[in-house]
């Protein structure tokens, strides 16, 4: 990926979002909520990320943000408007997402797929010349070029994950919204990722597993335990060992990282002796 520079930019919109969650509950069920109430405010180019054990609510959360759940009680609200209240086509067009279970053999090639990204967008005319220089850059920046031509269904986890964040980079989304975009990839593209997440000029919100790469990358983490924030802050404030053995029932080593002066985090179970 391309490094250091600021080629993200030219994929963000140029009005990053606010996001506002009221009193949100959502659940399968009217009477029985999964997640819920939840209240916090993300900011304009905020990177939040969201962790919490399997099953937590992570993905009912996000489900509601992009406006796929239609919440039981309280509100999303996109720079003040309940996103309810807006078309979904006006909601695609400035948010973008990233998600787990994506079908992946229409068929399509890779430059396809990720030309799809430029649907919100179009007037309804094809691609013209800009679209596909747009489609190259994207492709470049996610160093996906030399897998362009291939059927989408052929590609390695990681590799199809590279494609599915190509395609959402392509929208120019003012929110990014991503459900564990790292889980196929190997360490470096985890890293280059996440670093490329956290130069992205919109506001982002991010599922992650893995507790060391939210310390290392987000703004603020969200904690979210049975469907509720058991702790939102700074990562050093909202990922501490007793938030995290409340959560996932480990110990946690912490310090700082002597490279980068972020948290460091590992892990060991509880009656696994350290002296
Ligand atoms: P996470 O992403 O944190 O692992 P999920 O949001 O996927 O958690 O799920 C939270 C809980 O809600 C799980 O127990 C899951 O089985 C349940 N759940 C999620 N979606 C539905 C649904 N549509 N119907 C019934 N239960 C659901
Ligand atoms: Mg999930």
């Amino acid at each position: 990926m391309a490094q250091g520079d600021n080629s993200a930019d030219r994929f963000t919109g140029d009005r990053p979002a606010r996001l506002d969650i009221d009193d949100l509950s959502w659940g399968a069920q009217p009477g029985n909520p999964i997640i819920g109430p939840i209240s916090l405010a993300i900011q304009p180019g905020e990177m939040l990320a969201l962790v919490g054990p399997n099953g937590a609510g992570k993905s009912s959360l996000l489900r509601c943000l992009y406006r796929y759940h239609r919440p039981i009680t309280g509100q999303v609200r996109l720079d003040g408007e309940d996103i309810w209240s807006l078309q979904g086509k006006a909601v695609a067009r400035r948010v973008a997402t990233v998600l787990q279970e994506q079908a992946s053999d229409f068929g399509l090639s890779v430059a396809e797929i990720v030309e799809l990204g430029l649907t919100p967008h179009r007037g309804g005319w094809g691609a013209d010349r800009a679209d596909h220089e747009a489609v190259e850059a994207v492709l470049t920046l996610m160093e996906l070029s030399h897998l362009a031509p291939r059927d989408l269904a052929t590609l390695s986890g990681g590799e199809r994950q590279r494609v599915m964040i190509a395609r959402a980079l392509l929208q120019k989304p003012d929110l990014l919204i991503l459900d564990e975009p790292t889980n196929h990839l190997d360490i470096r593209h985890q890293l280059e990722v996440l670093d490329l997440l956290v130069r992205l000029r919109c506001t982002v919100i991010v599922s992650l597993h893995d507790l060391a790469l939210a310390s290392a990358h987000a703004d603020r983490v969200l904690l979210l335990d049975g469907g509720r924030v058991a702790a939102i802050g700074a990562p050093a404030e909202a990922l501490t060992r007793s938030s995290i053995r409340a959560a996932f029932a480990v110990e946690t080593l912490l310090d700082a990282h002597p490279a980068t002066g972020r948290p460091r985090l590992s892990f060991y179970l509880p009656n696994q002796n350290q002296e």
